[in-house]
């Protein structure tokens, strides 16, 4: 599940919150930004 960051507020809001309004439920803002949350760890073996 997609998790996006309010541009505002800072607070993380789960897609399914944005389904149907695209608005920040804290803040009411319209812009959000994606966090890198895919940091691939490697493990030498
Ligand atoms: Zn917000």
């Amino acid at each position: 599940m997609a998790t996006y960051k309010c541009f505002r507020c800072e607070r993380k809001i789960v897609h399914a919150n944005l389904e149907k309004r695209f608005v920040c439920p804290h803040c009411g803002s319209k812009i959000f930004y994606k966090p890198r949350t895919e940091i691939k760890k490697v493990k030498a073996i």
